[in-house]
């Protein structure tokens, strides 16, 4: 090989290296490839590329250059896709018609050949990069070559054996080499452009979700220098990112929190662990995280992480606040207590020096200050002032909130006229205060603020209309409570007279009954004609009747109000048998009156021996009225085994008269409540008397039951407390 193929050679390696940078600079980088006018320009540079080819030859058989522009095409084929390859190759062709020569057809065919190949391949094999690349770019490349042999056909005839003795081993070597060695090269800077291009992107998703955080974010050097942030960092420092870049806190905050800054930084980098901490600056406070990041080579740097949580501080704290309000609402606490204390509450949350709540009292159209806290102004205990046109009236009229600041103050003045009370603030706000069905206002909360004219914004007018709602429902509750306390005040006095009022009838009542009952009877011995002494009957009888319904609407008052008391004493159970049995013996009745045990008992208790008493004879008198014949038993019997324990006593009262359907075995026990039936219809009385023992026996410490069955009879049980506790 002369020098001069070597020298051609060289020059042809060159020039396909600087094909390797069409596609590094104009193809993978530019983004553009997708346009059909690029598509068109890379072909004209990849044909002006194949030109200087042609035109860097070297002589392998005398009167006919070579060169390595199918090691071009293959790769133009194979990477930049049919119209860079169909343009390239129209370029080349039309030049090498123009150079002429003997070789002419033979060098159009190569070009025509190698470019197609490289085209084709992609064509049937599209992935072919993904797996072994290699392998397809020598196949190709090989297919490419031998075409290349082929179209030394073209040749005129004499040419054609020698030149195919003289290049068939370096077109099947050294071209195919060259070829698969291109195509490696541009694989390479394929799949590094498809990487850079993929951290491109990803850096992009990183930097925009860093951006659409509204945390600052940031990383600081080994020099604690701020090397990488997001906008929220930016805003926060209130400059542009070339300020901050590469800066240090002290060069971008002010001394005191910047060394608060290095502060956290140190601790997170020595400790090599990650440090929350809340920093307060003004009227702020920062939740800081930092945490150590490391660079290598021992470069220690710091990441970081700051979040603004005054306003979730401020959520929390005023959470708090009503949480303790409702708490103290739910106490029953006088009115002033419950508004000094969630005033406290309130205090904790916003600017509520100056407060007061204002009452409305319709009748005099006035206000009262049951809560009056004020910096200048002071109110004496329950004075009425009449606020007409002033703030509180307006808000009390509209039953809105408002934050009225002086503008806000101008435009209510033009609306409403307003008159002024009290010393004037820059700022105010008030919220209405509703009863507990919220349709009446009743009053009025202010707060004022005399020195900061922004000591308020519209969150705190909903935290003030909160409070309100709470101190209207506690003062509506006091004053419905206060008004049911009045109520059963005057119920209770009122009861109290009608008891004394029918104390004193019962006694008008009773005294000339006497005196009618005394004068019948003797008046029954002095006449002797019988349908005079009917007549007496009559009147005598009449006269218990209306004794009796006396006694019961006495009793049933007393019982009503209360005033029904157990007299507890020591007795002998057998007496008061005894006794009722002797009061019903006299009277006039078709039923036979038994009493059981039927022999004298010994059997001391502890009780109230009137109304035992008083149960028995209302019950018997029953049984009596309801009985046309038979019997009525009543008395007490032992459970078997207890003899002699009042514990197991249960007293009876049984008949066998007309008896009570099962469905108003209940309802005989409420008041006026009697059963209409043909008997009882002509019967007489009040329907007081079961009630009565019901609640005898229930004040007694007892209950009471019934068995009964329609014409058989009926049977009265109870029992009460017999001994002392
Ligand atoms: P009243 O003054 O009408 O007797 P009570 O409260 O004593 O009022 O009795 C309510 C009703 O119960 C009576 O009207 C009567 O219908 C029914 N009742 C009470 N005791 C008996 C009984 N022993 N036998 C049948 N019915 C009775």
């Amino acid at each position: 090989m002369d020098f001069s193929i070597i020298l051609g050679l060289v020059q042809n390696i060159a020039i396909l290296i600087s094909f390797t940078l069409i596609y590094d600079l104009l193809w993978e980088k530019s983004g553009h490839f997708s346009k059909i006018s690029y598509k068109v320009f890379i072909g004209v540079v990849i044909g002006a590329i194949g030109i200087v080819l042609m035109l860097s030859t070297w002589e392998m058989v005398p009167g006919l250059v070579f060169d390595t522009r199918t090691v071009m095409f293959v790769n133009a084929g194979l990477f930049f896709g049919p119209v860079a390859t169909f343009v390239a190759i129209s370029i080349d062709v039309l030049f090498r018609a123009l150079q002429g020569g003997s070789g002419v057809w033979m060098g159009m065919l190569t070009i025509i050949s190698s470019g197609l190949t490289g085209l084709i391949w992609k064509k049937f094999f599209p992935e072919w990069r993904k797996g072994k690349y290699v392998y397809h770019l020598l196949m190709v490349s090989v297919i490419a070559h031998i075409c290349m042999l082929l179209s030394t056909f073209a040749l005129p005839k004499a040419l054609i054996l020698t030149t195919l003795e003289k290049i068939a081993l370096p077109v099947l070597t050294f071209y195919p080499l060259a070829t698969v060695l291109l195509g490696m090269i541009l694989v390479r800077r394929m799949s590094y452009w498809k990487t850079r291009n993929e951290l491109a992107l990803s850096e992009e998703r990183n930097r925009m979700f860093m951006d659409a955080n509204k945390d600052c974010m940031f990383v600081k050097d080994e020099n604690l220098r701020y090397v990488f942030f997001n906008t929220a960092l930016q805003e926060f420092f209130g400059t542009n990112p070339e300020r901050i870049m590469n800066s240090t806190d002290s060069e971008l905050m002010e001394p005191g929190h910047a060394k608060l800054c290095l502060s956290t930084d140190i601790r997170a980098r020595e400790g090599m662990r990650m440090i929350i901490d809340d920093e307060y600056v003004g009227q702020k406070i920062y939740k800081v995280i930092k945490f150590p990041l490391n660079f290598g080579k021992d470069r220690i740097g710091v990441g970081g992480i700051i979040r603004d949580v005054t306003e979730n501080r401020k959520k929390g704290n005023l959470q708090q606040a009503l949480l303790n309000i409702s708490r103290i609402f739910l106490e029953n606490i006088a009115l002033q207590e419950f508004l000094k204390l969630s005033h406290d509450e309130l205090r904790k949350v916003m600017v509520a020096d100056n407060i007061f709540i204002a009452i409305y009292h319709e009748e005099e159209d006035k206000y009262s200050f049951p809560y009056y806290v004020d910096e200048y102004d002071k109110i004496e205990g329950d004075e009425l002032v009449a606020l007409d046109h002033t703030l509180t009236d307006y808000i009390r009229r509209t039953g809105k909130g408002r934050l009225v600041t002086q503008e806000v103050e101008k435009e209510i003045n033009e609306e409403f006229g307003l008159s002024v009370w009290g010393t004037i603030s820059p700022i105010w706000m008030a919220a209405p205060l509703f009863d507990i069905n919220h349709k009446k206002v009743l009053g009025v909360v202010v707060v004022q603020d005399y020195h900061d004219k922004d000591a308020y914004k519209d969150d705190d007018l909903v935290t003030l209309e909160i409070f309100s709602a709470y101190v209207g429902l506690y003062y509506d509750k006091l004053m419905k409570i206060e008004d049911l306390r009045n109520a059963k005040e005057k119920a209770e006095v009122s009861d109290r007279l009608k008891t004394a009022f029918l104390a004193n009838v019962s006694h008008e009542i009773r005294t000339p009954m006497n005196g009618i009952i005394g004068f019948s009877d003797l008046l029954m011995n002095e006449v002797k004609e019988d349908h005079l002494k009917n007549y007496i009957s009559i009147i005598s009888k009449s006269a218990y009747r209306l004794l009796d319904t006396v006694n019961d609407v006495v009793d049933m008052a007393k019982l009503e109000a209360g005033q029904v008391m157990p007299q507890c004493e020591k007795y002998n159970l057998g007496d008061v048998i005894k006794y009722v049995y002797v009061f019903f013996s006299h009277k006039d009745r078709p039923a036979e009156l038994r009493a059981y045990p039927s022999e004298n008992v010994d059997l001391v208790v502890y009780s109230d021996k009137v109304k035992l008493t008083q149960i028995f004879v209302n019950l018997v008198n029953n049984a009596l009225k309801f009985t046309k014949s038979g019997y009525v038993e009543f008395g007490f019997f032992y459970e078997k085994n207890h003899e002699g324990d009042p514990a197991y006593i249960t007293f009876f009262v049984k008949d066998t008269g007309c008896g009570i359907a099962e469905s108003e075995h209940k309802k005989i026990f409420e008041r006026f409540y009697q059963v209409e039936n043909t008997l009882t219809r002509v019967s007489e009385g009040t329907g007081l008397g079961l009630a009565i023992v019901k609640e005898y026996v229930s004040i007694l410490g007892g209950k009471i039951w019934i068995e009964s069955e329609v014409d058989k009879g009926t049977t009265f049980f109870f029992n009460i407390k017999l001994t002392e506790d």
